[in-house]
């Protein structure tokens, strides 16, 4: 054990016995000479590397005053503690442990008297009284010292003490202990430097709120690991809590801070010594898990963190379970680290859609997909800017009658080589490009120039035109923007309804009512689509302005075989008419599901039974001709 290993503080790096010191180019003589020189040695040290500086500090200080010994001491008032922080020269052996390492200010009146002093101190054998003579000879074998303590001064408090102690006697001039006040002043000005630097590059590398360590820091690590040959393979599992929003919109932020503090906990806990964790923003967290090579042991080893951190939680009095996904990169999977996080985002969002609440594995069949995604990315940009996209419309009937009652528009794409594309094919590309915002700005105001052209064909259209609208669009207000150009072609008043999904609501609910009360204000319904796959509790969809509740093709599919979703219909039937809404049967295929529909009160639907989405020409035909589109069978009342 070296002198300094009791100091953690100061020892970046601990220094051996037998370290050089680089004091041989400190003057011999001349005072004001000596506190330039450590004026100069002490300036460019940094945090990682003062200790090295201050040891050369006092070699020189050692030579200089041709001394038995020079220390330099901290007070660590926390702990009330005197702590070297290293001596010159350095001990022998030092025993273990140090009886000077680490010495309580209460140990005796010296180092009490170490732990405020103000004023320089110095000592020859024939000032000391017995008792200090005693415990001298006890500490260092000899009987007669000359001492002088200087503090450092960190404002109005006293830091350390810088030490010269010499067996036998020795004057100490004036100006010898102004020149070590001067270099104690100098020592204590590095030390307040490089600490306030260390903290700031702390500050920089670790995540305030769970002391993880941050992106800046993780990155870095994660590089060097995945170049180095000798290192061992590992998972880059990239976990990303689910819904963290809504604890923090339903409980607060404080509880949503809390929740990841204890998640951060959790994962600090259950992770190896080489292994990394990390915070890299609101409530995604980085773990590296450390010689991994296999797809089924990242997996099994990331469903483990996953469980473990995300077990109860209890916070401002509510305990629940804080589901996470998570997305896995092997280290073979990429080179480069961003590669590394872009293919375990890639996994994640896969995790995401695939249900939430899980991990999945960056894979060969992921990567392809991804490949495609990118293209087909690329491409749609290019297909919003040529004008390759279209609406297709599908009727959506009156059960009963058959008769048109509105159109959904539906937005194809135009593919130069693939074809039409229907919108399952690329809605969630530019969902999670963000190009849905200028995708969806073109289908709204496309589906309003073509109601207007109709309209002045046909004059006395009843039909109601719904456009489906994506979260981005409302979440901005967006769409707001979008009608308001819509106006000048025409009055969208009882023409036009807007379909929201409940995620979309849900995503901000608050947001959400106050553009549809704008939007109920300019004359335009809105549908919730997909009614039944989100989680929106009654009380949520009660403060909405809603008029159309779509049942989606998921629940009408089953209708009459499913005694289950018959039970879940009903009660959306139930809901429906306790809120005012009319409901619209989404997929109806067969004639089983158009009865079942009628059966719980359901008068409106759309599904290929009727008509598949058809190009805007011939929806204007089926609209002229007033067709009706399911002849009404005999027995049938349709009242
Ligand atoms: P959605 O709004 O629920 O639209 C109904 C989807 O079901 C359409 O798929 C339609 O073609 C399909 N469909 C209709 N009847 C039946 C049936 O009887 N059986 C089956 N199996 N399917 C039927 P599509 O056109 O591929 O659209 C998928 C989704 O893409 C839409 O779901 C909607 O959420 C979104 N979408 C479509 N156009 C737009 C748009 O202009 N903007 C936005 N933001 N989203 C759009
Ligand atoms: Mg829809
Ligand atoms: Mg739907």
């Amino acid at each position: 054990m070296t002198a300094r290993n009791g100091d953690r503080g100061d020892a970046a790096q601990p220094l051996g016995g037998s370290a050089p010191a680089r004091a041989h180019d400190a003057p011999a003589s001349g005072l004001d000479d000596l506190v330039v020189w450590v004026a100069n040695r002490l300036m460019p040290a940094r945090h990682d590397t003062v200790s090295e500086a201050i040891a050369d500090v006092l070699a020189a200080l050692q030579r200089f005053f041709a001394v038995d010994t020079v220390f330099l001491r901290r007070n660590d008032f926390e702990r009330g503690l005197s702590v070297l922080i290293d001596e010159w020269p350095r001990r022998e052996q030092v025993p273990d442990p140090d009886p000077l390492g680490e010495v309580p200010f209460d140990a005796d009146p010296i180092w009490q008297a170490a732990r405020s002093l103000r004023e320089p101190f110095v000592m020859r054998p024939q000032d000391a009284d017995e008792e200090y003579q005693r415990r001298v000879q006890q500490a260092s074998g000899v009987g007669d010292v000359s001492l002088a303590v200087v503090p450092l001064h960190e404002g109005e408090e006293t830091v350390g003490v810088l030490g010269l102690i010499m067996f036998g006697d020795r004057p100490w001039t004036d100006d010898e202990v102004g020149a070590l006040s001067a270099i104690a002043s100098l020592l204590a000005q590095a030390r307040a430097r490089t600490n306030a630097e260390q903290q700031l590059d702390h500050l920089a590398r670790f995540d305030a709120l769970t002391g993880l360590a941050n992106r800046r820091l993780l990155l870095p690590e994660v590089e060097r690991r995945r170049a180095d040959p000798r290192s061992e393979s590992f998972a880059l599992v990239f976990m990303d809590l689910d819904n963290h929003k809504h604890v923090n919109d339903l409980l607060g932020n404080r509880a949503g801070d809390e929740v990841l503090v204890t998640v951060a906990k959790r994962l600090e806990q259950l992770v190896r010594g080489s292994d990394l964790v990390a915070r890299l923003g609101d409530d995604e967290f980085v773990v590296v898990l450390d010689g991994i090579t296999d797809e089924d042991r990242a997996k099994r080893s990331a469903e483990r963190v996953l469980a473990e951190a995300t077990a109860s939680v209890t916070v401002a009095d509510h305990t629940f379970r804080p589901t996470a996904s998570a997305g896995i990169a092997l280290s073979s999977s990429a080179d480069s680290v961003d590669g590394l996080l872009a293919n375990a985002d890639v996994a994640l969002h896969q995790a995401k859609a695939e249900g939430r609440d899980r991990a999945v594995v960056f894979d060969e069949l992921l990567r392809s997909n991804e490949v495609a995604r990118r293209d087909l990315q690329l491409m749609l940009r290019a297909a919003i800017d040529e004008q390759q996209l279209e609406l297709h419309y599908q009727p959506e009937v009156d059960l009963a009658t058959g008769e048109v009652l509105g159109v959904e528009a539906l937005v194809r794409w135009n593919h130069p080589h693939r074809g039409l594309l229907t919108a399952g094919a690329f809605i969630e590309v530019a969902e999670r490009s963000g190009m849905i915002v200028d995708l969806g700005r073109w289908a709204v105001a496309e589906a309003s120039r073509q109601d207007a052209e109709w309209r002045a064909r046909m004059p006395h259209l009843a039909t109601e035109t719904r456009v489906n609208l994506s979260p981005l669009q409302l979440r901005g207000g967006d769409v707001l923007h979008t009608l308001a150009v819509c106006q000048t072609h025409g009055d969208v008043r009882g023409r036009l309804s807007l379909e929201i999904t409940e995620h979309a609501v849900l995503q901000d609910v608050e947001q959400a009512i106050r553009v549809l009360h704008e939007l109920r204000a300019l004359g335009v319904t809105v549908a919730i689509d997909d009614f039944g796959t989100g989680q929106s509790s009654l009380s949520q969809l009660k403060r909405l302005p809603l008029d159309f509740l779509k049942i989606d093709r998921s629940f009408v599919r089953d209708l009459g075989r499913d005694p289950a979703d018959r039970a879940l219909v009903d009660a959306m039937a139930d809901l429906a008419r306790a809120f005012d809404l009319e409901l619209i049967g989404e997929g109806i295929e067969t004639q089983r599901h158009v009865d079942q529909l009628l059966e719980v009160g359901c008068r409106r639907g759309q599904g290929f039974l009727f008509a598949k989405p058809m190009p805007a020409w011939e929806m204007e035909l089926l609209l002229w001709h007033d067709e009706r589109l399911l002849p009404v069978r005999s027995g049938w009342s349709a009242s």
